[in-house]
């Protein structure tokens, strides 16, 4: 993704509330299973069902992802992970199939061949919502402060399979869930396949989904999609982003409603960023009301680190309890769409 400049109003965090809180967080084991309970609606009687969003199998996934090494457009690293995750999906019953496209290298001029992987759960449900996020990493570290590594290895665990590991944790549970909603996820490829931003495009997957979604009407409707990127931070502060704000407002508000209720306190209610990420082509082209869940500050607001497209983006500064607490926010939020 993106980030336009000169919006980012540093707050001064308490250092130490949040030393303490990794501490509690660290001790209490409960917090990597997060544990949601089924509530009833009113009407059929409550539901005893108890959903357990596993932060430590989501962590796993994490690794595994990252232990293809570099997943970007094209790579060998991505096609080992198109045929890992589709058997993933596969084995929980999900229908799985990859919408290919191609785009031109921006170095060489060559083809590149893409694809966007797509499963679908309850395919019978005509009312449905997309979950989604990038798969692919960004080509290089481009943003190393060794300006003379900045050709070397990017594993994007944050960057890239945070967003992929917190689906392949919601696929344990999507077979099993009630209502009459159905649930996609996309896996976009293309999203930076960039190696000069001033002259690359962004958002390959998302737009040519997004276009095809609009020229072919499906018989279904998306009524909401959520976008996740950067959701491992082991420091996780997801603000409320700008652009999600303006095209999906009622959304965003939902979705900050269960996390104020499930007590996950990493869901800020308070908007920061203004961030260019693929929920721009599913607003604009597609209509589909998008909200982005992201942690852009990585690690923290008001450090002047960042691990954001460097070789420091790797699995030790992601945890188990962000991946949960996001996956249990999402889990909760789709037993209520019904
Ligand atoms: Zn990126």
């Amino acid at each position: 993704m993106n980030i336009q400049p000169g919006r980012h109003v540093r707050r001064k965090r308490n250092r130490l509330l949040l030393v303490t809180l990794g501490f509690f967080l660290g001790a209490c084991s409960d917090n990597v299973v997060a544990q949601t309970t089924a509530r009833g609606d009113g009407k059929g009687g409550s539901q005893a069902a108890q959903l357990l969003v596993d932060g430590r199998r989501a962590y796993r996934h994490l690794n595994d992802i990252c232990n293809l090494g570099p997943r970007f457009s094209g790579s060998d690293g991505m096609r080992r992970q198109q045929r890992m995750l589709a058997e993933h999906f596969r084995r929980l019953g999900g229908t799985v199939w990859i919408q290919p496209f191609q785009v031109r290298h921006p170095e060489t001029g060559r083809p590149v061949k893409m694809g966007n992987l797509v499963v679908q759960w309850h395919a019978d449900r005509t009312s449905r919502i997309l979950l989604s996020a990038h798969y692919d990493t960004r080509p290089f570290p481009d943003r190393d402060s060794d300006i003379s590594r900045r050709h070397g290895t990017f594993i994007g665990a944050n960057d890239g399979a945070s967003g992929v590991a917190v689906l392949c944790e919601l696929a344990y549970h999507m077979a099993s869930l009630q209502g009459s909603v159905g649930v996609d996820f996309v896996l976009f490829d293309g999203e930076e396949f960039v190696f000069d931003d001033q002259r690359d495009s962004y958002f390959c997957g998302s737009t040519y989904f997004a276009r095809q979604h609009a020229a072919h009407s499906p018989k279904y409707r998306y009524r909401w999609c959520v976008l996740l990127d950067m959701v491992g931070d082991a420091e996780l502060q997801i603000y409320q982003e700008r652009i999600s704000v303006y095209h999906a407002l009622p959304l965003v508000q939902a979705i900050w409603r269960v996390a104020k209720r499930e007590g996950a306190d990493a869901f800020v209610p308070r908007i920061r960023h203004r961030v260019q990420d693929d929920h721009l082509p599913l607003n604009e082209i597609a209509h589909i009301p998008t909200c982005l869940l992201i942690d852009f500050d990585y690690p923290r607001p008001g450090t002047h680190i960042s691990y954001w497209h460097t070789r420091q983006d790797t699995p030790d500064k992601c945890s188990a309890a962000s991946l949960a607490v996001v996956g249990r926010v999402l889990l909760a939020w789709l037993r209520e769409e019904r």
